[in-house]
């Protein structure tokens, strides 16, 4: 299969990138070309222009930002390979879950072009950096012609696989609030095969004092249109302590969400799956708290 006829344009800076999309007719911006070149191969896009971030200077980059939240964050550009986010010794100090999470996005092949940026704008609602993003309450950043903005991500997927952002905006970067030290965190996932699409995942985050939940945050991905903030067990968490019998009753309201029926699974298997895995990621995060594995 080949993909249609565009005009390429190679871009250096920012600015450049926003001046392009504000004066080019059904433009695609190219980041890993993961998910854009199998979509451009079979005419499910079909771009006048493809504007190709590769060479644009300042969007690869992780690094702390103190200040603003109170346990820290980590700020991650757009263009940053999902390879180097794997092997970052920040990412898997200050942001386990991602580090966890991201050894799950497809295979080291895919991973060594895919972008963090690439693959939060895809926003297919089974990718797990979607997920993560929806975990941690992750803040996008974005460039257009009125200059940079902010989006949570809670707001960031306005449909099924499109993103909060004008036809002239890109996202230049995404901030990760970190948890406290000595959270309990984890990541899990069914797919068909290793390194396939999670047909649901769970990313569970808990802080625990004095053997009981003082906060939590569960996400389910692939089971609607976006990732899914199960604020219900959310809140039924607070107080308790986490054992086996508990998470799964407090888990079970799972089984009632709204799911996407589709040829991969029925909407009754992806509940079946939500409330399994929610399950199985809270008692691993737990299990890392009693063991000293936390963050
Ligand atoms: C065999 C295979 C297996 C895979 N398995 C998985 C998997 O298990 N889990 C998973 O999550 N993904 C998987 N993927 C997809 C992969 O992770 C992609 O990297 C990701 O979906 C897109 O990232 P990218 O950098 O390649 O973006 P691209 O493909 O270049 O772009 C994707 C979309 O995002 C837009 N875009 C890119 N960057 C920006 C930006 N900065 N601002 C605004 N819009 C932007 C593009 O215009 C395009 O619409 C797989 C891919 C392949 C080929």
């Amino acid at each position: 299969m080949k993909p249609p006829i565009f005009s390429y344009h190679d871009p250096r800076t920012t600015n450049d990138v926003v001046a392009l999309l504000g004066s080019l007719d059904n433009a695609k911006l190219l980041a890993g070309g993961q998910s854009l070149m199998p979509m451009l191969n079979m005419r499910f896009v079909l771009p006048d222009h493809v504007i190709d971030l590769n060479r644009v200077d300042g969007l690869s980059f992780i690094r702390e930002q103190n200040g603003a939240f109170e346990f820290g964050a980590l700020e991650i550009g757009a263009m940053t390979r999902q390879r180097d986010i794997e092997f970052s010794d920040l990412v898997r100090q200050s942001c386990p879950l991602l580090h966890e999470a991201i050894a799950q996005v497809g295979h080291r092949q895919t991973r060594n072009r895919g972008t963090l940026g690439g693959s939060l704008c895809h926003l297919d609602p089974a990718a797990e950096l979607v997920t993560v993003a929806a975990a941690l309450d992750a803040r996008m950043a974005v460039s257009g012609k009125n200059g940079t903005r902010s989006v949570d991500f809670s707001a960031f997927p306005v449909a099924y696989m499109t993103p909060a952002l004008e036809p002239d905006e890109l996202v230049t970067g995404a901030t990760l609030p970190c948890w406290p030290a000595g959270h309990g965190y984890a990541f899990v996932e069914f797919s068909r095969r290793r390194g396939d699409f999670a047909i649901v995942s769970a990313a569970a985050l808990i802080v625990e004092k004095n053997g009981k939940v003082t906060r939590a945050s569960v996400t389910l991905g692939g089971l609607g249109a976006a990732p899914v903030r199960a604020h219900e067990v959310e809140r039924a968490l607070i107080g308790e302590t986490i054992e086996e019998k508990r998470v799964r009753e407090i888990c079970e309201p799972l089984r009632k969400l709204d799911a996407i029926d589709d040829i991969h699974a029925p909407a009754s298997y992806r509940r079946q799956l939500a409330t399994v895995l929610a399950r199985r990621a809270l008692l691993k995060a737990h299990a890392r708290i009693v063991a000293g594995a936390g963050s």
